[in-house]
């Protein structure tokens, strides 16, 4: 599926719907969910446990939150079925100083032992969210699924530059739903607009922006009070 954007990925922006072909290829790409239990044993890329090399306790305990083991939304089971699964596939989660307007941050690298391919798939979280910006747990929380599904991503062998088209056009519910999951009491709005978090650089945020304009910025509020805690679940 390596070649469906082989007419460059300058044009996905505004061609992903307009384009019967290429919205077949997103197609393709998109319709592999993750099969509830089997650990994703079909690729060759299969994931091991889900490593976490976190140090701020409450990024530690929303991590806990989120791949704890009943969960039933999407991306949690992304977490428990393919990455906390086999041999392969390692995420590891980091935390660093990154740039200001930087959440958190998503690495693949394959190496390569005896002949077996294992993929490392490291996320960064930005640790200013602690120390600096004081974000809700509800904020971290929706950081992690975003950076757990730009891992999926990568454990399916996608283009890296259209995840966050493939985010707002698919996962948007799936996320929200991830969040109202671990934080029962978030309402449906919030729970939305934490979802669309990261992913303004996509096709379906530039529809909303032209469809809904108030609705877009009451989104982008709502993510920078989740982000300083004047909404939301404080960290300490
Ligand atoms: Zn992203």
């Amino acid at each position: 599926m390596s070649d469906c954007y082989s007419s460059g990925p300058t044009d996905i922006p505004f061609q992903l719907i307009n384009s019967v072909p290429i919205q077949v290829c997103q197609t393709v790409w998109v319709d592999d969910p993750v099969p509830p239990g089997t650990g994703g044993g079909s690729t060759s890329n299969v994931i091991n446990d889900v490593i976490n090399n976190l140090t701020s306790p409450c990024f530690i305990n929303v991590l806990h939150n989120v791949n704890s083991g009943t969960l039933q939304n999407q991306v949690s089971k992304i977490l428990k079925d393919i990455f906390n699964q086999t041999d392969k596939l390692n995420v590891r989660f980091y935390e660093d100083k990154l740039d200001d307007k930087i959440d958190g941050d998503t690495n693949a690298s394959p190496v390569v032992s005896n002949g077996v391919t294992t993929l490392n798939i490291d996320i960064t979280l930005n640790n200013k969210l602690i120390t600096t910006f004081h974000s809700s747990q509800e904020y971290i929380a929706a950081t992690i699924l975003h950076e757990v599904l730009h891992a999926y991503f990568r454990a399916k062998g996608s283009n890296p530059l259209v995840d966050h088209n493939d985010m707002g056009l698919f996962y948007i519910d799936n996320m929200a739903g991830g969040i109202k999951e671990v934080f029962p009491g978030i309402s449906d709005d919030d729970a939305r607009a934490l979802s669309w978090g990261g992913v303004q650089e996509s096709y379906a945020w530039a529809q909303l922006i032209k469809n809904s304009p108030t609705n877009a910025n009451k989104i982008i509020d709502t993510n920078q009070k989740y982000r300083t805690s004047a909404s939301g679940t404080k960290c300490n």
